[in-house]
């Protein structure tokens, strides 16, 4: 079952690509295996997944116990609290949410206890939707401009939620405005380097955000099926 639909989606991302005018090789797919147990994990990293993407830093850490020898690259895509960012300061792979100066503060902090460099992402709320996290459209040059000054984290790109909605222009809208701040990102030159990654498109939009551009695509639904439990913090 797993394996069947990464492999199902594999050819829909690189069909998005191809029809976008892009390189399937630019579109990365991050598992996302939040509420699913260790199994589904192994599952799919038997059909060739080797980057996860979490939400709880609880469930993370246990998961991450529980197959400690696999060489998975984690990644952390919740809303992150301050406070929790120790727990997986010395391994995580990228966390995509970052969206307070505050939190970049903490991120860079601990990164130096642990003598790491860590990768991150600065989160955008491009669809106005109160309930999401994300710093504004117009606050993110802003913020991109604080996390670079910190010298033991590496600001790597953008990361957004599209709008809950089958709309796929309205989705599409949401994430031009992500692909058009990382392009004027990358032309005022914020950072060191050029920014590259653009982590956008779930299982309901993600065709829509290879058309504009997406570099990861974050999908849980269409590998594992639907959730049945709530994640816990
Ligand atoms: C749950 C989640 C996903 C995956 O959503 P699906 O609709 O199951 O593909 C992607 N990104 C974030 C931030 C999530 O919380």
């Amino acid at each position: 079952m797993i394996a069947e639909n990464i492999q199902n989606i594999g050819e829909n991302l690189k069909k998005a690509a191809i029809q976008a005018g892009r390189n399937p090789d630019d579109v990365k797919l991050i598992a996302v295996s939040k509420t699913f147990g260790a199994d589904a994990v192994t599952a799919a990293m038997q059909a060739g997944i080797m980057d996860f993407g979490e939400n709880y830093v609880q469930e993370l850490t246990e998961k991450r116990e529980a197959l400690l020898q696999s060489g998975i690259r984690w990644h952390f895509i919740g809303h992150l609290q301050s406070n929790k960012v120790k727990y997986i300061a010395d391994w995580v792979h990228l966390i995509h949410s970052v969206d307070s100066e505050g939190l970049a503060a903490e991120i860079d902090k601990r990164a130096a206890r642990t003598g790491r460099t860590i990768e991150v992402l600065a989160e955008v709320n491009t669809s106005a939707e109160a309930t999401k996290y994300g710093v504004k459209p117009e606050q993110a040059l802003d913020l991109l401009k604080r996390i670079v000054r910190f010298p033991n984290i590496r600001l790597n790109g953008l990361m957004t939620i599209g709008p809950f909605t089958d709309d796929a222009g309205a989705s599409r809208t949401a994430f031009r405005t992500l692909r058009e701040l990382f392009q004027e990102a990358n032309r005022q030159g914020i950072g060191s380097a050029p920014l590259e990654v653009l982590s956008m498109g779930m299982t309901h939009d993600y065709t829509a955000a290879i058309a504009e551009g997406s570099t990861m695509v974050r999908i849980g639904t269409a590998i594992f099926g639907s959730r049945t439990t709530q994640s816990h913090t």
